[in-house]
């Protein structure tokens, strides 16, 4: 009988449609054709192998280079039904003559296998094996031209050339043109046709913050850590020293962090990553090393602490947030001394041309003042044609202003010190500070002392900043950081020039936490004690598989599971992730929960005023709230008021000033104590929000 990739798609893997491409990729690969499949991290690579593999009645070979992504994917397979084994140095002699037996007997479906395994073993049993197809994945690291070149991959060629009427399939998620080139030469793949899927992650908000002083740095990230509290996520950091004073900062703020780095030995870095993938440990900080090959889908946020060394491993970086498909924050710090230091490491390496391009690339992008998805995607050839309305400059566009006479007191303070003080020192003079610096170097003298004392320390610093990004002054990193003034400085010193200059990014919280613009479920259409209780039942069942939790049932299958609250069979098996194996395994146990779930006589839903009233307990503030539930702010106060009023231990003369209170007593009074609300909001001329409106009269109804 014929099998059809769709079938196996549905009663495997339990999804009704293929995305874009996979279903193309499939059909080429069963007419016994090459190809070289793009596609980001999370864009369903897998399954473009994974089911041809499951329909040729013999083995299919996939090469990956990383173990932990072998164990994963093998994994989820097995818990799919699918005979799939690994084949690499981490397993024992013992099992790996019991794989070997299993694969010449027929009784492997999918083998995976590392190339450097691969090699060894090619000459011997390897060929006796009915294999039909081979998958080779992260395939950029054959190209020197990649990021990741490795070395065993070029020998992959020899298997091309020895399985001459078997299908090969290259996949990655980042190679620019002259690495798919070199894919396709060096693996010999014969008349490989080209898939490339877009790059766009839309679920994925990006987020740049800019010279950040470290003290600052953290403690935004420990506010964005509690922002997304019980979330997973993960920090990248240039050094492993970081990692570890990242990791110790947040956890002495109490959160659930490791860090990861190439300095700790193998078992503790896998014992790391498997606290992570089970949930154990939320938050990694690590050096980049981490992640590659880690499915786990739930990750919601990814954080970069130093500038990547170019888009390709950023956008690699930030797709391990989001891979189910969820709303996800992704964050860039940096600043220029992250580019001056990687710079010289460039210098030092091979393809340094090259990678000091990239590395320019990497920080145009993080200084853009346009849409950042458009520059990311264009790096990656493709053109959207409209701004994406998720990203930092979409949601925050910069005003510009002219700024010639800002940048004229800064230049000329400069010029008066001779060009060999650093921005600090450039920063007290203009602001007339009374430091002793200041003073012992005389600087007080100098005509711009005190030029610019209106304006802020921080908002000077951001100045300065734009002036060397527009190549005005040159940062002197090789002495000290002095600032000097280019050509162009001298041009706009002189007059001869004007420059614009953006208002700095304000530092609130409240402007940033617009990001994460794509609609999520509202809550309250959760059951959300549901979710709990089928959560903890995946937690159960992982526990006994000696599986991560994702592995029985991604968080995007028990939402579905949440909401619609299936307890038939063909109900459950609409759930998407849930195939037939996953059906029979696991249908009755979770089915047995919502049952019960559905006859207890409890309220459908959750009060809306419930949940605000449980993240208010957490700690959260009205706009941390609204940000989380994706309400507005004045919503969260009404829901505080009514908390309020009905008795709740509600700190509403907390949140409310004093003034706005009385204006509403005396519009209320005014009006002869009207029953509602709106009254009250334009005799104040629109002036106080409704929320406030609200709290002010649950107080003003208390105190009588
Ligand atoms: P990649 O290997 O490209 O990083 P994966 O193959 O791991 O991505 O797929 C990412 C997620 O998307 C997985 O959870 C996978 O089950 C899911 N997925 C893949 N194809 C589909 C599909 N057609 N419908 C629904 N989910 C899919
Ligand atoms: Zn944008």
């Amino acid at each position: 009988m014929e099998i059809n990739p769709r079938t196996v798609l549905k009663q495997i893997f339990g999804y009704d449609d293929f995305r874009p491409l996979q279903e193309e990729i499939i059909d080429r690969t069963l007419a016994g054709k090459d190809s070289l499949v793009l596609m980001p991290t999370g864009g369903g690579k897998s399954m473009c192998f994974q089911i041809p593999a499951l329909i040729f009645d013999g083995i299919t070979i996939v090469v990956s280079p990383l173990i932990s992504l072998m164990k994963d994917q093998v994994q989820a397979l097995r818990a799919n039904g699918v005979k799939a084994d690994y084949f690499n140095s981490s397993i024992s002699a013992e099992e790996e003559v019991n794989v070997i037996n299993r694969a010449t007997n027929g009784e492997i479906q999918l083998l995976y296998l590392s190339p450097e395994k691969l090699i060894s073993v090619s000459n011997t049993w390897l060929n006796s094996l009915n294999i039909k197809f081979v998958a080779i994945d992260e395939a950029h690291c054959v190209s020197m031209w990649g990021h990741d070149f490795r070395p065993e991959y070029t020998q992959l060629k020899i298997l091309r050339n020895s399985l001459s009427g078997v299908p090969f399939m290259a996949l990655t998620a980042t190679a620019d043109k002259s690495a798919r080139t070199d894919i396709v030469e060096q693996l010999g793949l014969k008349e490989s046709k080209l898939f490339i899927s877009s790059f766009d992650r839309q679920n994925l908000s990006i987020e740049v913050r800019g010279q950040v002083p470290k003290k600052q740095k953290l403690e935004e990230i420990r506010r964005f850590v509690v922002r997304n509290v019980n979330e997973s996520g993960i920090i990248y950091c240039l050094s492993r020293k970081s990692t570890e004073e990242v990791a110790s900062y947040l956890e002495s703020a109490g959160h659930s962090v490791a860090f990861y780095h190439a300095g700790l030995d193998a078992e503790e870095r896998e014992r790391v990553q498997n606290e992570f993938i089970t949930d154990s440990t939320k938050i990694i900080v690590a050096t980049i090393a981490f992640g590659m090959g880690i499915d786990k889908s739930n990750v919601r946020w990814v954080i970069h602490y130093n500038l990547p060394k170019n888009l390709e491993g950023y956008y690699q970086e930030i797709g391990r947030a989001g891979r189910d498909g969820l709303p996800s924050e992704t964050r860039l710090y940096y600043n220029m001394r992250d580019f001056m230091l990687y710079s010289q490491f460039a210098d030092q390496g091979a393809n340094t041309e090259m990678q000091k391009e990239k590395l320019k690339r990497m920080l145009q992008f993080a200084e853009a003042k346009s849409c950042r998805r458009r520059i990311l995607l264009s790096y990656f050839g493709e053109h959207l044609t409209d701004d994406c309305g998720n990203c930092d400059v979409c949601l925050n566009p910069p005003e510009y202003f002219d700024g010639t006479v800002l940048a004229q007191k800064a230049l000329s303070g400069i010029a008066r010190m001779n060009e060999k003080e650093g921005i600090f020192m450039l920063i007290n003079v203009l602001r007339g500070s009374h430091n002793a610096e200041v003073h012992a170097a005389g600087h007080h003298n100098l005509k711009t002392y005190g030029a610019g004392q209106d304006v802020s320390f921080t908002d000077w610093r951001d100045y300065i900043i734009q002036l060397a990004n527009q190549g005005l002054v040159e940062i002197m990193y090789s002495e000290g950081s002095a600032l000097k003034i280019t050509s162009l400085g001298w041009e706009v010193l002189k007059g001869e020039r004007t420059i614009r200059l953006t208002s700095p990014v304000s530092n609130k919280e409240k402007s940033r936490q617009k990001i994460k613009a794509s609609p999520t479920v509202d809550e309250s259409e959760l059951n959300t004690h549901l979710l709990t209780e089928l959560k903890k039942l995946r937690n159960s069942l992982a526990r006994e598989a000696n599986v991560p939790a994702y592995i029985i049932f991604n968080d995007k299958s028990l939402n579905a599971m949440a909401s619609a609250m299936p307890v038939t069979e063909n109900a459950f098996l609409d759930i998407p992730g849930v195939g037939l194996h996953k059906m029979e395994k696991y249908g009755t146990k979770f089915m047995e929960v919502i049952q019960k779930y559905k006859s207890v006589d409890k309220p459908k839903k959750i009060p809306t005023t419930e949940i605000t009233f449980v993240l208010y307990q957490e700690g959260f503030s009205p706009e941390e709230i609204a940000n989380k539930r994706n309400l507005q702010v004045t919503t969260i106060n009404s829901h505080l008021a009514q908390l309020y009023a009905e008795g709740k231990p509600v700190e509403l003369q907390k949140l409310v000033e004093r003034g706005v209170i009385e204006k509403v007593r005396v519009a209320f009074d005014e009006l002869d104590r009207p029953h509602e609300v709106k009254p009250i909001y334009e005799q104040l001329e629109e002036t106080v929000s409704y929320g406030e409106i609200r709290m002010s009269l649950a107080i003003i109804m208390k105190d009588e």
